[in-house]
């Protein structure tokens, strides 16, 4: 039988901390790879990444249901209708007392391979429990409320898409994704119709009589999303995950955040424990497992 307190001294296999200690078998992402932050190196980085490659990847086709939910820049959503709490960042943020802050590890692993990404690379955020298992283990540091909004902020400027769980519980990390290093949103991308799959209920739409055709979008969106046809700008419906990146720095104001149709809407689970019901069920296994 092994002893609980081996566990604790097991961290790289996952385990939080709240008033009472419990373990949980953490997945390989968000999770186990994340937690070798401190550890990577020119080696390790080549298994991770044909790990990566030949299990994660190559399992994940065929799976329908998504982990992830794009969290769109909330100042760029105009609509009417009430904005629910799992699409404000602001919200998330609100909602919890403890922050953190680590390395992007898909930044980190590409600057120590010689590829050095130009965006925020201390942009992976944790909250309550995660924060406290980040700090405790020397992956992150805190930071205050306020900061924790600043590096948002930031994450936005540089072109970096909020991530999060795809469930309506209390969200414990915000990942700020570029789409050039990334695993997950670079997966995404080269996927064909990356806006199916991707769990966010707003689209971007081009304004064709004021879009003087700058091109500023076309940098900016990081999964491909965007063309240029007789040099007005237009969005592929398909392929825009909905993140809002590309509103804020169109010069003419020609873009704006459409709320998706009822039918159109992607799913969002309870909570954690629902999402992660459904991605066993999805992969044939059950969860807790037995
Ligand atoms: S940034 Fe705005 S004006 Fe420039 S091409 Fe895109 S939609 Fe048109
Ligand atoms: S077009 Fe690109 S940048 Fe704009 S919302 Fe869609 S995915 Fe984001």
């Amino acid at each position: 039988m092994i002893h609980l307190e081996n566990l604790a001294g097991m961290s790289r296999y996952g385990r939080m901390r709240a008033k009472f200690r419990y373990y949980f078998l953490a997945p390989w992402m968000v999770g186990i790879w994340e937690f070798q932050l401190n550890r990577l190196n020119k080696e390790n980085i080549q298994l991770y990444e044909k790990f990566h490659q030949e299990g994660i990847v190559a399992s994940a086709k065929g799976r329908r249901v998504g982990g992830f939910r794009v969290i769109p820049v909330e100042r760029e959503i105009k609509d009417d209708r009430e904005i629910q709490p799992y699409e404000k960042v602001s919200e998330i943020i609100e909602t919890n007392s403890k922050f953190a802050v680590a390395d992007c590890i898909c930044r980190k692993e590409s600057e120590i391979l010689g590829d050095k990404c130009d965006k925020l690379l201390e942009a992976c955020m944790t909250f309550g429990v995660a924060a406290d298992y980040y700090i405790e283990n020397g992956m992150a540091r805190e930071i205050s409320k306020e900061e924790a909004k600043q590096i948002l902020y930031k994450a936005e400027e540089d072109g970096l898409v909020h991530c999060s769980s795809n469930h309506k519980g209390n969200k414990i990390f915000i990942c700020n994704c570029c789409g050039c290093h990334c695993k997950a949103l670079a997966f995404l991308t080269k996927h064909n119709m990356p806006g199916l799959i991707s769990q966010s209920n707003y689209y971007a739409l081009v304004d064709a009589a004021t879009c003087d055709g700058c091109t500023t979008c076309i940098d900016r969106c990081q999964v491909n999303a965007i063309e240029m046809i007789d040099e007005i700008a237009a969005v592929k419906r398909e392929r825009c995950i909905g993140c809002g990146l590309c509103v804020s720095t169109c010069p003419t104001g020609s873009i704006s955040m459409v709320h998706k149709q009822p039918g159109y809407l992607s799913h969002i689970y309870d909570d954690d424990f629902d999402l992660m019901q459904a991605r066993a069920k999805d992969t044939g296994k059950a969860f807790p497992f037995d």
